[in-house]
């Protein structure tokens, strides 16, 4: 008899037990690493493995500092600085080339329940732009510093600089070369001529979400061009219940401040975030003539991840654990 009571009664004592102790508050993330114009030509098996890999380990880089009970926005500046530091993705190494052949990079981090936000444009020698943007937020009075006056400050917080041939990639000079072809031809520019920027949303356990995202911006660009990326709002957002960080053409992405309308519409209407986003990205956006896609979050860890263009790099790690990599469409 014994015998079968002493397993009974451990497993009575581990029924009670687990009731005693709530489940831990979830947490979840996803990322991207661009949406545009994509084909399974350009992409064979073994650069499809590396890509993945990077998705990888950017996610297990962000979802650890969660499940560490870190911080989301220490989660998203960890899972971009993975990607930015890929030559993979249009963003740190692998950037793609402005018109005069040099790099030039944007990124904006945001945290939702205190609403600050830091961001930097057109910057050319920081290794890890969206660490620079997180201390735009955290060591200065500002949201936004641009160019020349941002490295300096960069400089003052000594965060870490590159040289330039370190985010060249022969990939990204091959695309500069063809899109200076086009215009001489005066082609219309490819489409893939922005694909490539990165961005992370995540919500931690103090039910907290963020957003960063960080680019090179569009291949020929010039003038100074600024995307979507850093403009707070457009393609990156975080109040209190939504975070949202964008990829595609960032011009259309900034008339219609897509980031905050997504969330605004969580916020104010109490739509569900897949409506809200899947609103936004595959009406408002293509409706006004420009493509791409974003990742959100709110603060029950739902996710959504839409896009309007034939793929966009994406991966996430669920409230319940499951995870994916994803480039093309029928891929989920
Ligand atoms: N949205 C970025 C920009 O317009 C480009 C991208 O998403 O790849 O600068």
């Amino acid at each position: 008899m014994r015998t079968f009571v002493a397993p009974l009664l451990l497993l009575a004592m581990t029924d009670v037990g687990a009731a005693d102790s709530p489940a831990p508050a979830p947490i979840a993330i996803a990322i991207h690493g661009g949406a545009g114009t994509l084909s399974r030509e350009r992409i064979d098996a073994a650069l499809e493995a590396e890509i993945r890999a990077a998705l990888d380990a950017a996610l297990d880089a962000g979802h650890g500092v969660l499940a560490r009970g870190g911080p989301a926005l220490d989660a998203v500046e960890a899972a971009v600085r993975v990607l930015e530091d890929s030559p993979h993705f249009n963003a740190g190494k692998g950037a793609v080339f402005t018109a005069e052949g040099r790099n030039e990079l944007d990124a904006a981090i945001m945290e939702g329940h205190t609403r600050r936000a830091g961001s930097i444009a057109g910057v050319r020698a920081l290794r890890n732009p969206v660490s620079a943007a997180r201390a735009v937020m955290e060591r200065s009075r500002h949201v936004m510093l641009v160019g020349e006056g941002a490295e300096a400050f960069a400089r003052e917080q000594g965060l870490a600089f590159a040289e330039p041939d370190y985010f060249r990639t022969e990939q990204r000079w091959q695309q500069l070369l063809e899109a200076r072809q086009r215009e001489a031809e005066a082609k219309a520019p490819r489409a893939s001529s922005y694909f490539g920027t990165v961005g992370a949303v995540a919500l931690d356990r103090q039910g907290h979400v963020a957003a960063a995202t960080s680019t090179g911006g569009m291949t020929n660009k010039r003038w100074g061009r600024v995307g979507d990326a850093p403009i707070i709002g457009a393609g990156t957002w975080a109040d209190a219940q939504c975070a949202v960080s964008a990829t595609g053409w960032g011009e259309f992405f900034i008339r219609l401040a897509v980031a905050h309308d997504i969330c605004a519409r969580v916020a104010y209407a109490g739509t569900p975030l897949a409506a809200a986003a899947d609103d936004v990205v595959l009406r408002r956006v293509p409706d006004l003539g420009g493509d791409g896609g974003v990742i959100a979050i709110d603060a029950r860890g739902n996710l959504a991840l839409p896009f309007n263009t034939s793929g966009m790099y994406r991966g996430w790690i669920a409230v319940d654990g499951t995870r994916g990599t994803a480039i093309f469409r029928a891929d989920e």
